[in-house]
């Protein structure tokens, strides 16, 4: 007989993880199926965690570095980095994290079926690898995220030619990186490895870094990269990449037409990541595909009753699905209601924060001041440099602004994008701002302490009305 449950989820990333913990919370009998070792899937075990543990070891080189100027006497010798000891800190905080997950599904009465998951007919789900079973369940979450995804004419060996998933193993800091992309796991990395030692160049296919940020914020980042040593080559394609013993031989078209060659002794390949439906028997259960992956509504149902679909591995048939933790948890969380019988609403995909952990980090949420233009807002942008804020200078921090991007007519704050220190907890403030479609007026006359960085927001409002206080 075919074990049952109200819910069953497959995938236990940040989507479906937290999909279940709803559910259950909800009084629902839940089980997740997840064929890693661990709960948690990308963020948790290959991305946001890992990659924000080495950003953090690279702030700390970066302050120990800048020791003199912070007064701090340093006996003898450079700082290094020493990547066993790293990796030790990074997978011990990583291990830390997916246990977490296994207490709340143990405290939440979750069952964890370890393999891999296939639809069924008559909504079932066979559990095909690992505890091999079949399920019976009322309602199905589809969880299954993403998986990087490489370009024509560069084929990702795991060695030399590698992806996120390798890059944040690497045992030694290779002396020259190229990485392909500068989304935010190209420009996260190139930060890292910057600091670490590397001689890093970013190759970028579309005319600026961080393509979907604000101009202004690429035009920033750009600015503090090239400083900072890390080579930007932007409008350039690379056409072929060769991995042979000793590194990479790269072949690549810049916007002028001319082919350039390059060498390094590890390519990243970071140019987005696919859905992962392999195996899944979308095919076999009829479920509507775009481009590959799960079609969904915007409860997120799919085209077959009962099976619902979550985080990376869904398009809404509208514009780009971001793909973030933050955005699949929440995803999981309103099925989880809705599945419960609970009244639920649209997300709002304008109020997503964009985070980029990079040096300097990188904070928005909403219309850039293009999109604003695009959208025939009558626009008007205020901005303001962390470089006169106290806080910032005590921090030695002060690359970077926060600027604001608001409707005339109603002075209604559209976007906030920010570059500079604490830029992506900073935005916080901005999130709240658009979800309850503030005024700028509304952020003017919103107390915020001195000294701090958040400063920097108010100050920007005072600029949107043309007079910020402290410029
Ligand atoms: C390097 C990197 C850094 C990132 N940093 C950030 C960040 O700072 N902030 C942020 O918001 N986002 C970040 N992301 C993106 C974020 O990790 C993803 O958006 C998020 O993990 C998506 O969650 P998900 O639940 O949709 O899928 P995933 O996390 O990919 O989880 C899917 C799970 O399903 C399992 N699975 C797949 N198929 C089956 C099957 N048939 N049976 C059983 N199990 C299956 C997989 O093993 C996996 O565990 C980063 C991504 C990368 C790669």
């Amino acid at each position: 007989m075919a074990n049952s449950f109200d819910v069953v989820v497959i995938g236990a990333g940040t989507g479906g993880y937290v999909a279940a913990i709803r559910a259950a919370q909800l009084g629902q009998q839940v089980a997740v199926v997840e064929k890693q070792k661990a709960l948690g899937g990308t963020c948790l075990i290959w991305g946001c965690i890992p990659t924000k543990a080495l950003l953090e070891h690279a702030h700390a080189l970066k302050v120990i570095q800048n020791a003199k100027e912070w007064g701090v006497v340093i006996p003898e010798g450079v700082p290094s980095i020493d990547m066993t000891r790293v990796h030790a800190r990074k997978d011990k905080i990583v291990t830390g994290i997916t246990k977490g997950v296994e207490f709340l599904f143990r405290k939440n009465k979750i069952t964890w079926i370890k393999g891999t998951a296939q639809l069924a007919r008559g909504s079932r789900v066979e559990v095909v690898e690992g505890d091999k079973q079949t399920i019976d369940a009322r309602e199905i979450i589809v969880a299954t995220g993403s998986s990087p995804r490489s370009v024509s004419g560069v084929v990702v060996d795991h060695t030399r030619i590698i992806t996120s998933d390798e890059a944040i193993h690497l045992p030694r800091v290779p002396k020259s990186l190229v990485i392909l992309g500068s989304g935010a796991v190209g420009v996260e990395f190139a930060s890292i490895f910057r600091r670490f030692g590397s001689d890093v160049t970013i190759i970028e296919l579309l005319p600026r870094l961080v393509p979907v940020e604000d101009e202004a914020v690429s035009a920033e980042l750009e600015k503090s990269f090239r400083k900072q040593g890390i080579k930007c080559l932007t409008s350039t394609k690379v056409t072929k990449a060769t991995a042979g013993a000793n590194g990479v031989e790269l072949e690549a078209q810049g916007a002028d037409g001319k082919a350039q060659k390059l060498s390094a002794d590890i390519l990243l390949v970071a140019t987005g990541r696919g859905p992962v439906t392999d195996g899944l028997g979308v095919e076999q259960v009829g479920i509507a595909m775009e481009r590959g992956y799960v079609k969904v509504d915007e409860f997120y149902r799919t085209s077959v009753p009962h099976i619902s679909a979550v985080g990376d591995v869904i398009t809404l048939g509208k514009g780009v699905h971001p793909q973030l933790a933050h955005v699949s948890s929440m995803e999981g969380i309103l099925v989880a209601e809705r599945l419960a019988g609970q009244e639920v609403r649209p997300l709002n995909y304008d109020h997503v924060p964009g985070c980029t952990y990079c040096d300097p980090e990188i904070g928005s949420v909403g219309l850039t001041e293009a999109e604003a233009k695009a959208r025939g807002y009558d626009v008007r942008v205020g901005s303001f440099p962390f470089a006169v804020l106290g806080r910032a200078k005590m921090a030695g921090e002060t690359e970077g602004f926060v600027k604001i991007v608001a409707d005339r007519k109603y002075d209604e704050v559209l976007g906030v994008h920010m570059i500079g220190p604490r830029s992506t907890e900073l935005v916080a403030e901005a999130v709240l701002a658009l979800r309850l479609e503030c005024t700028v007026e509304e952020l003017i006359k919103t107390m915020h302490a001195h000294p701090t960085f958040s400063e920097a927001v108010g100050e920007a409002a005072h600029a949107t009305h043309g007079a910020a206080i402290h410029l």
